[in-house]
């Protein structure tokens, strides 16, 4: 056996904390039925193992971002429903008709093919309405939309089993998102009421959080599951998920005047100890951290960047910490929110979790 080095850079991910975060969102919105949202590779958590793990949870559906990530779910042998968020486009429908994924539906054009496709293979496909509601991105509008959902109810291939819209901005506008289940509410009463649907729909993590959703049942948390609350709030309730580490690679001491990396935007102003790690943007460790005070956490400090993050390593300021070569060092985790990396970025967590490349090595356990 050829002899295999540890991983440079990796992620830790804990299934225990995901299953107590989904606990959580149960608790937060009682009477609704979960639908897990995994896109993006389950937030960068590993789209398979976050989807095997979740798979005994009694979700409703598992929503995804387009067939790939439907194709990957369900090829891993995963039962559970699987829901395409966002619009589906003309070479991708006779896949999601011959596996029953559950696309939700913009315009008439989508929903006839659909039929056509379903009639075609003697089927009838399970379908939500997608309403916008404020979001701007996909679903009917207000405008229209009795006539409409006449002619969708009369296509012989579908069946509108659900019906959902999306909030903007749960995380900043109150009064615009009170509004919006206000009208969301008046929509499913004015093509039904609740008894017309299987599934009713609105919320994303903020929404299940923030506001009253007893006038739906299915809520669609993404980032709560992996333990990052979009709101300040709620934030002691969860449990990071993911931990992104590295190891220290060098250290040496640099004398006062020395440049620290690329534009030698940092420079020494006295001898200071400064530790090599290996880790960089090219493992998704934002550049945009360069001169933001960002720090890692390393044998139990805060040690603070120096200098541009490069591609495949960072520099920090030891000071007195007696680091050595091969100490692993927390990047984000239960030591330094990612909530405070993407805030110094000048970004959302979303996109810190779901930029860290494929280099990293995720590694997945069962709890502390
Ligand atoms: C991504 C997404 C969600 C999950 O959002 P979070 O803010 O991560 O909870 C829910 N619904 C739709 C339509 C989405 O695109």
């Amino acid at each position: 056996m050829p002899t295999t080095s540890p991983p440079r850079a990796w992620a830790e991910i804990d299934l225990s904390a995901l299953r107590q975060n989904l606990a959580v969102a149960r608790q937060a919105a009682p009477g609704c039925a979960i639908m897990a949202v995994v896109k993006a590779g389950a937030y960068g958590h590993g789209l398979e193992e976050i989807a095997r793990s979740l798979a005994d949870e009694d979700l409703a559906f598992f929503g995804v971002a387009n067939v790939g990530e439907a194709r990957r779910i369900a090829d891993a042998g995963v039962a559970t429903p699987l829901y395409l968020l966002g619009a589906t486009w003309e070479a991708e429908r006779a896949e999601i008709v011959e596996r029953g994924w559950v696309p939700c539906l913009s315009t008439l054009d989508e929903a006839r093919q659909f039929s056509d496709l379903a009639v075609a293979a003697g089927k009838r496909l399970a379908v939500h309405l997608s309403v916008d509601t404020g979001m701007g991105r996909g679903g009917f509008l207000r405008e229209g939309l009795d006539e409409n959902f006449r002619r969708l109810e009369a296509l012989p291939g579908i069946e509108i089993e659900g019906i959902g819209s999306h909030l903007p901005s749960a995380d900043e506008d109150a009064d615009f998102t009170r509004g919006q289940f206000a009208g969301f509410g008046e929509i499913v009463d004015q093509l039904g009421g609740r008894g017309r649907f299987r599934w009713i729909h609105l919320s994303n993590s903020a929404g299940l959080l923030e506001y009253d959703n007893h006038a739906c049942n299915l809520v669609r948390p993404g980032l709560m599951l992996y333990g990052v609350s979009p709101v300040p709030g709620h934030q002691q309730r969860l449990r990071a998920a993911m931990s992104l580490k590295s190891r220290v690679t060098l250290v040496r001491t640099l004398p006062a005047g020395h440049g620290v990396s690329y534009g030698r935007a940092f420079v020494t102003t006295r001898p200071t100890r400064v530790a090599t790690i290996g880790i960089g943007y090219g493992d998704g460790y934002p550049r945009h951290l360069s001169g933001q005070g960002a720090e890692v956490f390393v044998r139990g400090r805060r040690l603070p960047l120096i200098g541009r993050v490069t591609m495949d390593q960072i520099m920090v300021d030891a000071g007195e910490v007696e680091l050595r070569a091969g100490d692993e060092v927390e990047l984000f985790g239960p030591s330094i929110p990612v909530a405070e990396v993407a805030a110094k970025a000048g970004t959302i967590a979303w996109e810190i979790l779901t930029g860290i490349t494929p280099r990293v090595v995720r590694i997945h356990h069962d709890g502390r």
